[in-house]
Protein backbone atom coordinates (compact mmCIF):
# COMPACT_ATOMS: atom_id res chain seq x y z
CA UNK A 1 0.00 0.00 0.00
CA UNK A 2 0.87 3.84 -0.43
CA UNK A 3 1.48 5.54 1.89
CA UNK A 4 -1.10 7.88 1.15
CA UNK A 5 -3.70 5.30 1.34
CA UNK A 6 -2.06 3.29 4.57
CA UNK A 7 -3.30 6.82 6.32
CA UNK A 8 -6.68 6.73 4.73
CA UNK A 9 -7.17 3.48 5.80
CA UNK A 10 -6.02 4.61 9.48
CA UNK A 11 -8.06 7.49 9.48
CA UNK A 12 -11.64 5.88 8.73
CA UNK A 13 -10.68 3.22 11.12
CA UNK A 14 -10.29 6.15 14.00
CA UNK A 15 -13.25 7.38 12.31
CA UNK A 16 -15.68 4.38 12.79
CA UNK A 17 -14.13 3.35 16.56
CA UNK A 18 -15.12 7.13 16.97
CA UNK A 19 -18.43 6.78 15.58
CA UNK A 20 -19.46 4.04 17.22
CA UNK A 21 -22.06 4.17 20.40
CA UNK A 22 -24.61 1.96 22.39
CA UNK A 23 -27.96 2.07 21.57
CA UNK A 24 -29.54 3.73 24.24
CA UNK A 25 -32.87 1.33 23.86
CA UNK A 26 -31.33 -2.26 22.99
CA UNK A 27 -27.28 -1.59 23.87
CA UNK A 28 -26.66 -2.75 20.75
CA UNK A 29 -23.28 -1.57 19.31
CA UNK A 30 -24.36 0.95 16.43
CA UNK A 31 -23.50 3.95 14.79
CA UNK A 32 -26.93 5.57 14.92
CA UNK A 33 -29.10 5.70 18.01
CA UNK A 34 -31.61 4.44 18.23
CA UNK A 35 -30.09 1.53 16.75
CA UNK A 36 -31.41 0.22 12.91
CA UNK A 37 -32.76 -2.72 14.17
CA UNK A 38 -34.88 -0.59 16.96
CA UNK A 39 -36.12 1.77 14.41
CA UNK A 40 -37.05 -0.84 11.74
CA UNK A 41 -40.69 -0.69 11.94
CA UNK A 42 -41.30 -3.86 9.89
CA UNK A 43 -39.74 -5.94 12.87
CA UNK A 44 -41.74 -7.37 15.74
CA UNK A 45 -41.95 -4.90 18.25
CA UNK A 46 -43.67 -7.32 20.54
CA UNK A 47 -41.01 -9.53 20.90
CA UNK A 48 -37.44 -8.94 22.43
CA UNK A 49 -34.31 -11.09 22.44
CA UNK A 50 -32.08 -11.16 25.31
CA UNK A 51 -28.72 -11.73 24.44
CA UNK A 52 -25.23 -11.62 26.38
CA UNK A 53 -23.22 -9.73 23.71
CA UNK A 54 -23.63 -7.59 20.63
CA UNK A 55 -22.08 -10.41 18.29
CA UNK A 56 -24.62 -12.68 19.30
CA UNK A 57 -27.17 -10.16 17.83
CA UNK A 58 -24.94 -10.18 14.88
CA UNK A 59 -25.32 -14.18 14.56
CA UNK A 60 -29.00 -14.25 15.40
CA UNK A 61 -29.54 -11.58 12.33
CA UNK A 62 -27.57 -14.43 9.85
CA UNK A 63 -29.70 -16.60 11.28
CA UNK A 64 -32.39 -14.61 8.99
CA UNK A 65 -35.70 -15.98 10.75
CA UNK A 66 -36.16 -13.65 13.62
CA UNK A 67 -37.54 -10.87 13.60
CA UNK A 68 -38.38 -9.01 16.69
CA UNK A 69 -36.20 -6.88 18.97
CA UNK A 70 -33.59 -7.15 20.85
CA UNK A 71 -31.80 -6.38 24.28
CA UNK A 72 -27.96 -6.68 24.88
CA UNK A 73 -27.02 -7.01 27.94
CA UNK A 74 -23.77 -6.58 27.67
CA UNK A 75 -22.79 -9.72 30.24
CA UNK A 76 -24.00 -11.91 32.53
CA UNK A 77 -24.97 -12.43 35.95
CA UNK A 78 -21.59 -13.75 37.52
CA UNK A 79 -21.14 -13.84 41.48
CA UNK A 80 -17.74 -15.28 41.18
CA UNK A 81 -16.58 -12.18 39.23
CA UNK A 82 -18.43 -9.45 41.38
CA UNK A 83 -20.92 -9.47 38.57
CA UNK A 84 -24.26 -8.70 39.76
CA UNK A 85 -28.16 -8.02 37.97
CA UNK A 86 -27.22 -4.01 38.11
CA UNK A 87 -23.80 -4.28 36.34
CA UNK A 88 -25.14 -5.60 33.41
CA UNK A 89 -28.25 -4.33 31.47
CA UNK A 90 -31.07 -5.87 33.34
CA UNK A 91 -32.86 -2.76 34.95
CA UNK A 92 -32.46 -0.92 31.49
CA UNK A 93 -34.83 -4.41 30.27
CA UNK A 94 -37.09 -3.98 33.10
CA UNK A 95 -37.42 -0.44 31.91
CA UNK A 96 -38.15 -1.38 28.53
CA UNK A 97 -41.12 -4.00 29.78
CA UNK A 98 -43.02 -1.39 31.07
CA UNK A 99 -44.09 -0.19 27.85
CA UNK A 100 -47.03 -3.08 26.93
CA UNK A 101 -45.78 -3.42 23.71
CA UNK A 102 -43.52 -6.53 24.35
CA UNK A 103 -45.46 -9.50 24.72
CA UNK A 104 -42.56 -12.08 25.01
CA UNK A 105 -39.41 -12.13 26.52
CA UNK A 106 -36.79 -14.56 24.67
CA UNK A 107 -33.90 -15.02 26.56
CA UNK A 108 -30.86 -16.17 24.38
CA UNK A 109 -28.02 -15.85 27.17
CA UNK A 110 -25.30 -18.74 26.67
CA UNK A 111 -25.55 -22.21 27.66
CA UNK A 112 -23.08 -21.37 30.98
CA UNK A 113 -23.60 -21.47 34.64
CA UNK A 114 -23.75 -17.77 34.06
CA UNK A 115 -25.66 -17.24 30.98
CA UNK A 116 -28.59 -19.65 32.43
CA UNK A 117 -27.95 -17.87 36.17
CA UNK A 118 -28.80 -14.62 34.24
CA UNK A 119 -31.80 -16.50 32.74
CA UNK A 120 -33.52 -17.55 35.96
CA UNK A 121 -33.37 -14.48 37.27
CA UNK A 122 -34.64 -12.05 34.29
CA UNK A 123 -37.39 -14.99 33.95
CA UNK A 124 -37.91 -14.99 38.05
CA UNK A 125 -38.56 -11.07 37.50
CA UNK A 126 -40.64 -10.91 34.27
CA UNK A 127 -42.80 -13.45 35.06
CA UNK A 128 -44.91 -11.86 37.23
CA UNK A 129 -45.73 -9.07 35.35
CA UNK A 130 -48.15 -11.64 33.21
CA UNK A 131 -45.08 -10.72 30.31
CA UNK A 132 -44.62 -14.67 28.45
CA UNK A 133 -40.97 -15.80 29.14
CA UNK A 134 -38.89 -18.02 26.99
CA UNK A 135 -35.68 -19.61 26.52
CA UNK A 136 -34.20 -21.21 23.42
CA UNK A 137 -33.27 -24.65 23.41
CA UNK A 138 -29.65 -25.53 23.43
CA UNK A 139 -29.59 -28.73 21.71
CA UNK A 140 -27.34 -30.99 19.67
CA UNK A 141 -25.41 -29.34 17.07
CA UNK A 142 -26.47 -29.88 13.21
CA UNK A 143 -24.12 -33.00 12.12
CA UNK A 144 -23.25 -33.91 15.29
CA UNK A 145 -23.69 -37.81 16.31
CA UNK A 146 -25.78 -38.39 19.42
CA UNK A 147 -23.11 -41.20 21.03
CA UNK A 148 -20.93 -38.17 21.26
CA UNK A 149 -23.03 -35.68 22.65
CA UNK A 150 -22.06 -34.81 26.12
CA UNK A 151 -24.90 -35.63 28.74
CA UNK A 152 -25.50 -31.52 29.73
CA UNK A 153 -26.38 -31.16 26.06
CA UNK A 154 -28.22 -33.68 25.71
CA UNK A 155 -30.91 -33.54 28.53
CA UNK A 156 -31.06 -29.88 27.24
CA UNK A 157 -32.23 -31.56 23.73
CA UNK A 158 -34.46 -33.33 25.87
CA UNK A 159 -36.01 -30.63 27.76
CA UNK A 160 -36.22 -28.29 24.46
CA UNK A 161 -38.36 -30.79 22.41
CA UNK A 162 -41.06 -30.33 20.41
CA UNK A 163 -44.12 -31.73 18.69
CA UNK A 164 -43.36 -33.18 15.18
ZN1 LIG B 1 -31.31 -0.67 19.41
Amino acid sequence: MKEDDVLDFAKALVNAKRNLTYCSVCYNITDTDPCRICEDQQRDKSLVCVVQEAKDVIAMEKMKEYHGDYHVLQGAISPMDGIGPEDIKIPELLKRLQDDTIQEVIIATNPTIEGEATAMYISRLVKPTGIKVTRIAHGLPVGGDLEYADEVTLSRAIEGRREL
